[in-house]
């Protein structure tokens, strides 16, 4: 066994907290109060480079394995919720589908741009009737002359308002439930596809997240991002263990940036005439959550080491997300009571901490569809 990151990785770890601390982080309180999205940090930070983190290096990318992933993906939490969100959908899932499956054509006008930081990628699965339950999508396909028609809207979509061009879940009957899954590029510009409804979000601000109206858009049959039809949810699944574990590396990135703040606050507050770190009470906090940090991390790059070998990850995958994200709930939480009333002040980083936290609960599964998941796994069927 080897728990250590190689030389290239400690490097890669080094250079992107660097400039995650020079560019991302002394933004972070300006990104999350206007909750606009911070064009200017985009253009100076994918300047670097990132976005092609995952990609072959002969089309622009960096060739990264899936554990030097999880180092930015958690580096870039650790900065900005709000902007890592972001910047990871044009990194992960919103460029994904297009990478595996797009033609040379779709490659140059989407991904390559995408990957230079120049356009902005999404991915639409969310609809109003449908988040867990993907098998209930009802935004539709149909074949149309040499492609498809797509009618539908889709919701809570991370760059949606501000995307260039979005992969889009689509049934092709509904009554087939998961087997009648596709995906589509759709590119901005294209007859009847508009942005709807723009949520004023709790955390996780900065990143615009919307809804998409798809309104009788017609796209030419290449745009289907696939080999076979219906096929789609098993692609999905091809990429769900990185998406979850990505999920468990920005938890910690999270609970990092709030440990460091309780650290701080705990060391120079003084009560009863010295510093509150000195109390026991306040002690056992950061004991333990120094043991559930490191317990989350260990699962998180145990698992992206898996994924990364091409083994199994599955379950791991799906704990490390839920197990990440309730500590990094517990540390914000623990952070709001070490940081006594000032946390409740908009002023200090605690409350943006606390609410960013909780925005990781949803995607990459819930917490109760991840149990039911790994319960139903471990059991088998009786
Ligand atoms: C900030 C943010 C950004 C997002 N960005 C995107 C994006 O870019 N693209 C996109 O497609 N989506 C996006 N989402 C949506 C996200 O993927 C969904 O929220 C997620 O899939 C859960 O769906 P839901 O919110 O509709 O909840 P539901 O699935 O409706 O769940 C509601 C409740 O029912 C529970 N539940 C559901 N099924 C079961 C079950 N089988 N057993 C037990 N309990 C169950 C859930 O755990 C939850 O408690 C985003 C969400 C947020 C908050």
């Amino acid at each position: 066994m080897n728990f250590s990151l190689t030389e290239e990785q400690e490097f890669f770890k080094k250079t992107v907290a660097d400039a995650v601390d020079r560019i991302v982080t002394p933004r972070a309180r300006e990104i999350d109060e206007k909750d606009e999205f911070p064009w200017e940090v985009w253009r100076e930070f994918t300047r670097l480079g990132y976005i092609g983190l995952r990609y072959p290096e002969e089309i622009g990318g960096m060739n990264a394995d899936k554990v030097m992933c999880m180092i930015f993906y958690e580096e870039i939490a650790r900065g900005s919720v709000g902007f890592a969100q972001s910047i990871i959908m044009n990194i992960l899932m919103g460029t994904y589908f297009i990478f595996r499956f797009g033609s040379d054509e779709i490659k140059k006008r989407c991904l390559y741009p995408a990957m230079r930081g120049e356009k902005i990628a999404t991915m639409c699965f969310t609809e109003d009737q449908s988040g867990s339950d993907l098998g209930a999508t009802r935004t539709r396909a149909v074949r149309d002359g040499d492609g498809w028609r797509i009618n539908g809207t889709k919701m809570w979509i991370t760059n949606g308002p501000i995307c260039d061009f979005c992969t889009v879940l689509a049934t092709l009957d509904p009554e087939k439930g998961l087997k009648g899954l596709n995906f589509f590029l759709i590119e901005k510009g294209t007859p009847g596809f508009s942005t709807g409804q723009i949520i004023d979000k709790l955390g996780c601000r900065g990143t615009v997240t919307g809804e998409l109206v798809f309104d009788n858009v017609w796209v030419p049959y290449e745009n289907f991002l696939g080999e076979e039809l219906g096929k789609g949810v098993y692609y999905v699944g091809d990429i769900l263990d990185e998406v979850r574990l990505m999920t468990g590396a920005m938890a910690l990135g999270i609970a990092r940036g709030a440990y460091a703040e309780a650290l701080e606050f705990a060391r120079k507050r003084i009560a009863f005439g010295q510093p509150i770190g000195n109390f026991q009470l306040i002690r056992e906090k950061f004991a333990e959550m120094d043991t559930l940090m490191n317990a989350a991390r260990l699962m998180v790059y145990y698992g992206a080491w898996l994924l990364e070998k091409g083994m199994e990850s599955r379950v791991i995958a799906a704990q490390a997300k839920m197990y990440a994200t309730e500590v990094c709930l517990k540390v914000v939480d623990e952070l709001t009571r070490i940081y006594g009333a000032n946390a409740f002040a908009y002023e200090y980083a605690p409350q943006r901490y606390f609410r960013d936290a909780r925005f990781l609960l949803y995607g990459g599964g819930t917490h109760e569809v991840l149990r039911d998941f790994i319960g139903r796994t471990i059991i088998g069927r009786l």
